[in-house]
């Protein structure tokens, strides 16, 4: 057993290091969990933009995709870009979503035609994806939504409301889950879509989070037209893609990535004073959370390594997602108290020590832990999956 990467992977991890620091501007505003949530003028959005057409045109973007679709079939080096992206608040990852989670789907369950319409531009970064699952009534329980898509013959009519679209708000293209069958038993009658964002009839509001930015969309469907062309899978198939699209968004990559960035800072700040360096306190708070973070990087990487073999890692994935959340939130509370009153100043205050980015993690990464699955759902999946306890 060798738990080091390859020393092509390592290259490639400080390849994208070096990246990182050479193209983001030394006054880098970065989002609290995902660098998207900062960005607020249209010059923020237009470098954003540009960065991730430059990750496109190193090839990144599509790094995990199979050969024969412009990729290079590596799992753990997307992994490793994931991370470090995250890690240094670099813009072009969508969150994660375009290319961790709604990639891999297009992949396995679209046609060829599907494919090569939409996999070549989002492999030059050029368009953005969100994804419609959650509805105000549906969220934990899922298979209880309700939004319509009524067959019309040559495409469907979509009515219904959605809820936090993690960049609905801005997104091009989306995938979504809807009823197309209200008789048959509930998993049995959804169907999973493309849908192209402009489509007359789709409203989108922005909704901010607690720190005040926005992150999501609640979207509603007035009549919107859906080609057939645009369904994945078959017709009435859609939870089980469903399922595998959910599993793959349960890697605790982008929770470890915050976490290690917000202690890096962390450790910076208290190397820097004595009195806080020597505190056994301190030390022995700062070692905990480094334990949590070395554990839960072996297990992501872990469960990575089971995804790039083929398999298909259930309980695994809410391991090690629940334990990333759950850290995270940890660290940042931890941190928050080290700092003492001082640390809960914002980020615009000039006493806010490492310039209010600790209070702004405590706010930002909280709402995360529910992302995917709250902590709840990933500990049922864990019992039932896992355990091999009752559902
Ligand atoms: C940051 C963020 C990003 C998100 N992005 C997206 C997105 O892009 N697309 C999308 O479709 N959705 C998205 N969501 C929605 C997310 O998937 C849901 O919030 C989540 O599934 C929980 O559903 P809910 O909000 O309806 O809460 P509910 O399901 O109403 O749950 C409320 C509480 O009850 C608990 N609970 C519910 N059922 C059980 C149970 N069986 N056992 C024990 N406890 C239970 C939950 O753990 C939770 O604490 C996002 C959410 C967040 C916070």
């Amino acid at each position: 057993m060798d738990f080091r990467f390859s020393p092509e992977l390592e290259s490639f991890r400080q390849e994208v290091k070096d990246f990182c620091q050479k193209e983001l501007p030394p006054d880098w505003q970065m989002g609290d969990f995902f660098a998207e949530e900062a960005l607020e003028t249209e010059n923020e959005w237009a470098f954003y933009r540009q960065f991730k057409l430059k990750l496109g045109a190193k090839g990144w973007l599509s790094i995990a995709w199979p050969k024969e679709y412009g990729g290079q079939g590596s799992r753990l080096k997307y992994v490793i870009l994931d991370e470090e992206i995250v890690y240094h608040g670099a813009p072009g990852l969508d969150t994660g979503l375009t290319y961790a989670i709604i990639s891999p789907t297009l992949v396995r369950y679209c046609t060829d035609e599907q494919k090569e319409r939409h996999l070549p531009p989002m492999g030059r970064g050029e368009t953005i994806w969100c994804e419609f699952f959650s509805e105000p009534d549906a969220g934990s329980d899922l298979a209880r939504l309700t939004t319509r898509a009524i067959d019309k013959g040559d495409h469907f009519v979509v009515d219904g409301q959605k809820a936090w679209t993690t960049m609905g708000y801005i997104a091009d293209w989306a995938i979504g889950l809807f009823r197309t069958d209200p008789e048959a038993p509930t998993h049995r009658g959804l169907t999973m879509f493309i849908l192209d964002m402009n489509s007359p009839g789709i409203i989108r509001n922005p909704v901010k989070n607690l720190l005040g930015r926005t992150v999501w969309s609640e979207t509603f469907f007035d009549g919107v037209k859906v080609p057939k062309e645009n369904v994945i899978g078959k017709i009435n198939n859609g939870w089980k893609i469903t399922m595998d699209t959910l599993n793959g968004e349960r890697s605790g990559i982008w929770w470890l990535a915050n976490s290690r960035r917000t202690l890096d800072r962390m450790l910076g700040y208290v190397k820097e004073r004595d009195s806080l360096a020597k505190d056994p306190i301190i030390r022995h708070k700062l070692a905990s959370l480094a334990i949590g973070i070395e554990t839960s990087r072996l297990f992501n990487y872990y469960v990575e390594w089971m995804r790039e073999k083929g398999d298909n890692p259930v309980h695994e994935s809410s391991i090690s997602k629940e334990f990333a959340a759950d850290l995270s939130v940890r660290v940042a509370e931890t941190c928050l108290h080290i700092l003492g009153p001082y640390g809960q100043l914002s980020k615009g205050s000039e006493r806010s020590p490492l310039g209010g980015t600790i209070s702004e993690a405590f706010f930002g990464y909280l709402p995360w832990t529910m992302a995917g699955g709250s902590p709840e759902i990933q500990k049922n999946i864990v019992a039932t999956r896992g355990l091999g306890l009752p559902r």
